[in-house]
């Protein structure tokens, strides 16, 4: 066996998914799948390319006519890409394990946030890089001043942005994009930017690859699963400088050949005439959010305000219990699923994730039992 592989592990997050199928009549706020359908003229477009046999390999980068698509989309968030500057990938999870593997050596450092999405430090094990995390403040905003104190004191070449952020539902103010991207342009370092929900932002959308500047030093890693809800169909994205997209074609051309024709061809439909369902969805996940909050807040638990993505990370340190064991209990006993914090790494310890892309009856059934489980074991909290 690959020793680099042995040493990490399936997904937390799937591992206690799984658990919730084994207790009879739990509710599930574990996944990040939105609970909306896939837009009807994006079906339909799927169906389409199946009855036009469009059911071949396509291109390594894949359709044109998406890439075009997506520089346009972009171009309206004032990123600018060229069609040749984009990939599509099998999801955002193949574009995120093809920059790596085409970017990093073993031993090389990587800064990540913690807590993050897991694919970040169990990509780079993989590879052997070594990983360095970046303090979050308490709002789980990003701390600039940690990220620039380890890159003086460690040799650290690449640096991953997350945001909005799943776990936490952080964004980039404007003040942070600009320190950012001051602190890029002074430094030697690749910066990975993975804005997987940028489609579903609550504030005003800020983003270090807006910043023409620095071109040369972002890697923009971003996808379809969440703005058109088709996480089964796999489709995601890379756009980089040429420099970059040349060696990270060989990684995807080698691990998946292209991202899948049909799902091309509903991303492309989507980009075109789906974007009112996007805004209709983005609106939803905010007022579900705010919901979230005034139950969180109801309940005493402390809780930063989540400005984007679909998640609310609690925190549950004031219980003394580890975040695992918590979960645990509150699904065995409580009926209730919510993902540990330490699913997304060490830092994660003392909260729990709950994803709200859930309907609006089944979050007041999960808050009503959630009530209810904490006044049962945790009655003076
Ligand atoms: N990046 C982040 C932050 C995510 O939360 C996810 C999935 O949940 C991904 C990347 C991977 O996306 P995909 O399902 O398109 O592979």
């Amino acid at each position: 066996m690959n020793t680099q592989v042995e040493k990490i592990q399936i997904s937390g997050i799937r591992r206690f998914a799984e658990k919730v199928k084994n207790v009879n009549g739990a509710i599930s706020l574990t996944l990040g799948q939105p609970d909306f359908c896939v837009p009807k003229n994006v079906s339909e477009a799927m169906i389409k390319a199946i009855k036009e046999n469009k059911t071949t390999y396509t291109s390594n980068s894949g359709i044109d006519e998406l890439r075009e698509e997506i520089c346009t989309y972009l171009r309206s968030f004032n990123i600018e890409y060229d069609k040749d500057e984009i990939c599509l990938t099998v999801g955002g999870s193949e574009g995120l394990y093809s920059v790596l593997f085409a970017l990093m050596n073993a031993g090389e450092k990587i800064l990540i946030p913690g807590p993050a999405y897991p694919a970040y430090e169990n990509i780079s094990i993989m590879i052997d890089a070594k990983v360095v995390h970046y303090k979050l403040n308490n709002d789980f905003t990003v701390n600039i001043k940690d990220i620039k104190e380890k890159l003086d004191t460690q040799n650290i070449k690449y640096l991953i942005l997350s945001f909005p952020s799943n776990p936490t539902g952080a964004i980039l103010s404007k003040e942070q994009r600009d320190e950012l991207v001051t602190l890029i342009k002074e430094r030697d370092i690749i910066v990975i930017t993975d804005e997987m929900y940028s489609a579903i932002i609550f504030e005003d959308y800020y983003s270090v690859a807006q910043e023409k500047e620095i071109k040369d030093k972002i890697i923009y890693v971003s996808g379809f699963s969440k703005i058109f809800s088709m996480t089964g169909l796999r489709i995601g994205y890379v756009a980089c400088l040429e420099k970059y997209m040349k060696e990270i074609i060989k990684v995807h051309q080698y691990g998946v050949s292209c991202a899948p024709s049909i799902a091309q061809y509903g991303a492309l439909e989507g980009l075109k005439n789906s974007l009112d369902d996007v805004e209709n969805m983005r609106k939803t996940f905010e007022r579900r959010k705010d919901y979230c909050m005034n139950r969180l807040k109801e309940l005493k638990l402390e809780v930063a305000e989540p400005k984007g993505a679909f998640y609310i990370f609690p925190s549950i340190e004031k219980f003394n219990m580890p975040s695992e064991e918590f979960c645990e209990k509150l699904l065995n006993e409580g009926k209730l699923a919510c993902v540990p914090g330490t699913a997304f790494g060490s830092l994660g310890e003392g909260y729990m994730r709950i994803s709200y892309c859930y309907s609006d009856e089944v979050l007041k059934e999960a808050f009503d039992r959630l009530e209810k489980f904490l006044e049962i074991n945790f009655p003076n909290c």
